[in-house]
């Protein structure tokens, strides 16, 4: 195997402690990384003024590749998500989160197949906000009433929704090729064009648009939101390959998780033209952090999404294949997997999980 540098940026809250157990995983199947370890998170304000310091944007332009564990962001205040920053700052447009059923994970169905693709730069999530109260948010209010564009009340506060022709091409061509690649049939677009015509609406003109350019070779359907959860929930068995915009991508790959046994086992990627940075689905838990009882499987499986990237499918093979033995086995589950298969037996911690898997 080739030796690869990647920049490890651990986060915070259980991030270090499913980070540790994810490299002590892949050293053990044989995988030759260099780890450049970088931070980010809420415990770096008080000495950098920012949980995102320059010397970590400067470690991910230089390996160009990362991965990263969960980072805590303040609700409704304080500063902006890390993610989206990272997001931007590295122009990862793509948010890939594949939900397969893991037999002894405790999913609600055994037959889950289906990879999310969620639009990652754009959306209710560009974090174009004006605050209520402010002279931007009453000039928005004032232009909205003096344009016939409906009325806003005025003690509201405001986020924009740009969604871009740009953006959706480039997405659903993303979800589109990927089908090909891996072997899929089916692309599902899901919007709320009904209501939003120039956000969604657009996403969806776009969609059909570029469904055309593989006519034969990949089927396309759309769904609306709503009705798609429904769906899911229903019949999970039906969706391939689903592309949304990010809001929707962010929700539904909670739900589809959910579907499978839980965020524990849920890994992720952001992907871009030049850089990636590999995550789980889950965030911080602030409720188990330093408790040794995270699920380290989504970061460990996020690291074999980053191995197929990194060209070592063979060694990101045999770490899936020794995570699915051990939850065949179900002797070594931590606490969300025995409360998801609703099994008394006791949790294993963290450290005992993945002395299992190695
Ligand atoms: P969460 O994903 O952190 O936790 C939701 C629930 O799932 C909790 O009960 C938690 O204990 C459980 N859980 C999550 N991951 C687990 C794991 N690996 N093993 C066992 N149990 C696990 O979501 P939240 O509580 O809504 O968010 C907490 C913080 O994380 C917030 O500040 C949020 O902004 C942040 N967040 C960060 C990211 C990221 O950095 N990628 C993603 C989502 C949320």
């Amino acid at each position: 195997m080739a030796q690869h540098t990647v920049t490890l940026i651990p986060g915070d809250g259980i991030g270090p402690e499913t980070s540790s157990a994810m490299q002590r995983v892949l050293e053990a199947a044989g995988a030759e990384i260099e780890w450049e370890i970088a931070e980010a998170g809420a415990h770096l304000m008080e000495e950098h003024g920012t949980p995102l310091p320059q010397s970590t944007l400067d470690a991910v332009k230089r390996n160009k590749v990362a991965i990263k564990g969960p980072v805590t962001t303040p609700v409704g205040s304080g500063f902006r998500s890390v993610n989206v920053a990272l997001r931007k700052a590295f122009d990862l447009y793509v948010n890939l989160r594949p939900n397969i059923s893991i037999e002894g994970a405790g999913g609600r169905y055994n037959d889950v197949d289906l990879v999310i693709v969620r639009e990652n730069t754009e959306d209710l999530y560009a974090g174009i906000e004006f605050e209520q109260g402010s002279s931007e948010a009453a000039e928005l209010i004032e232009f909205c009433a003096s344009h016939n564009a409906g009325t806003i009340r005025e003690d509201a506060g405001i986020s924009v929704k740009p969604i871009s022709v740009t953006g959706s091409r480039n997405i659903v061509k993303y979800a589109f090729e990927y089908a090909i690649a891996q072997g899929r049939k089916k692309v599902t677009a899901v919007h709320k064009a009904n209501i939003m015509k120039h956000s969604d609406g657009l996403f969806l003109r776009v969609a059909r648009e570029v469904a055309k350019e593989y006519e034969g070779r990949i089927e396309f359907e759309d769904k609306i939101v709503d009705a798609f959860c429904m769906n899911m929930v229903i019949d999970p068995s039906q969706f391939d390959v689903v592309v949304l915009p990010n809001l929707y991508g962010d929700i539904a790959s909670d739900l589809c998780a959910g579907l499978v046994g839980g965020l524990g086992i849920a890994p992720g990627a952001n992907i871009g033209k030049e850089y990636a940075i590999f995550e789980a689905v889950h965030g911080s838990a602030p409720d188990i952090a330093g408790q040794n009882k995270a699920n380290p499987t989504a970061e460990i499986l996020s690291a074999c999404m980053m191995l197929d990237y990194l060209g070592e499918q063979e060694c990101a093979e045999r770490i899936r294949s020794a995570v699915r033995a051990v939850y065949a086995e179900g002797e070594h589950l931590t606490g969300d997997i025995r409360w998801a298969t609703g099994s008394s037996k006791p949790a294993c911690s963290t450290t005992e999980f993945t002395d299992a898997l190695i």
